[in-house]
């Protein structure tokens, strides 16, 4: 897989953020604002701060804010305020992805002018009738591959953007289970990084921010395994190093289901109308994975100092 040249700016980013990923283990914790987070996203937040802190690193929280037409008024504020509540303290400022649609744009155009990408004009009508195996987002057939450069401006309207990726198996690490390998052609396809509608796709920005911003650990609900592969063979053409991914559990109510924050799902007013205080939910969350012992109360700092990072890993794999 050939790698970027980004201009020096960039350049010199990734190579700072390169050293801060030898020296640190810097974690992230990126909700999308597209409501207020559930008991599986408070989980998720709880996990990452904790496996980063385990390991003296620095957890940045990272708002992704670029799908505009899926963010809610006031999530953003209401997400802040529950990880305040819980106790889980980011370092530094939070940092929203629409803060650096800039550095998205310049990635966009390096990767352009390297022949990385292609436009394309498929419809979402035209590509719902593909079908996508084990239910996962359909992979791409390459309608558009040989899709001239200038066919956006020729036609005079925006096509997406799609990373053209080399045919092979894209491999990376996982904490919790076996490795992750998926092949590029036939399991992953060539995804987009820039809509039709001219918003930043979420694998370019989330490629982009681990690798600029020297993430070493990437902690995030099951559901987001399979958008590993994509991501890492971005992360790889930029030239950074991969972070290390833990895929933890999803919370499942008592009907079997998965929660979803757009429906609104079980989150913190709720639980505190039932009368639960910080310590009694951070005790639910971490007695849902095994870490303690069922009605434990304790403070995330309490929770921090009683964990052990192998101890965690170990539990946590047990349950994925
Ligand atoms: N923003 C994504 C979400 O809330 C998660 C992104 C990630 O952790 O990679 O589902």
């Amino acid at each position: 897989m050939s790698t970027v040249v980004l201009p020096e700016h960039l350049q010199e980013l990734l190579a700072q953020a390169e050293q801060q990923r030898g020296r640190a283990k810097r974690g992230r914790y990126a909700p999308s604002p597209t409501g207020r987070l559930h008991l599986g996203n408070l989980r998720t937040a709880l996990l990452s701060w904790l496996i980063t802190r385990l390991q003296g690193g620095e957890w940045l929280l990272r708002v992704d804010d670029l799908d505009t037409p899926r963010n809610r008024p006031g999530a953003e504020e209401a997400i802040v305020a529950d990880l305040e509540w819980l106790g889980l303290r980011w370092d530094g400022p939070v940092l929203r992805q629409s803060q650096r649609r800039g550095i998205y744009a310049t990635v966009l155009s390096s990767l352009r002018r390297r022949g990385l990408l292609y436009p394309c004009r498929c419809s979402r009508r035209l590509l719902a009738d593909i079908s996508a195996p084990h239910g996962r987002s359909p992979v791409y057939p390459g309608y558009c591959l040989s899709q001239p450069v200038q066919w956006g401006v020729q036609q005079g309207r925006l096509p997406s953007w799609r990373l053209r990726l080399q045919p092979g198996e894209l491999h990376w690490s996982e904490a919790l289970g076996s490795p992750g390998c998926l092949e590029a052609s036939t399991q992953v396809g060539d995804v987009v990084l820039r809509r039709s509608d001219g918003l930043f796709a979420y694998h370019l920005a989330t490629a982009v921010d681990e690798a600029l911003l020297g993430i070493r650990d990437v902690v995030r609900g099951l559901d987001l395994w399979h958008t590993t592969a994509p991501q890492i063979a971005l992360i790889q053409i930029l030239g950074a190093g991969l972070p290390d991914y833990w895929h933890v559990p999803l919370w499942i109510d008592g009907a079997g289901e998965r929660l979803s924050k757009r429906d609104g799902g079980l989150g913190l007013p709720l639980l505190r109308e039932q009368g639960h205080d910080a310590a009694s939910v951070v005790g639910l969350l971490a007695a849902s994975v095994g870490l303690v012992e069922p009605g434990a109360r304790l403070s995330a700092e309490e929770l921090l100092r009683a964990s052990e990072l192998e101890a965690l890993r170990g539990q946590l794999a047990s349950k994925a």
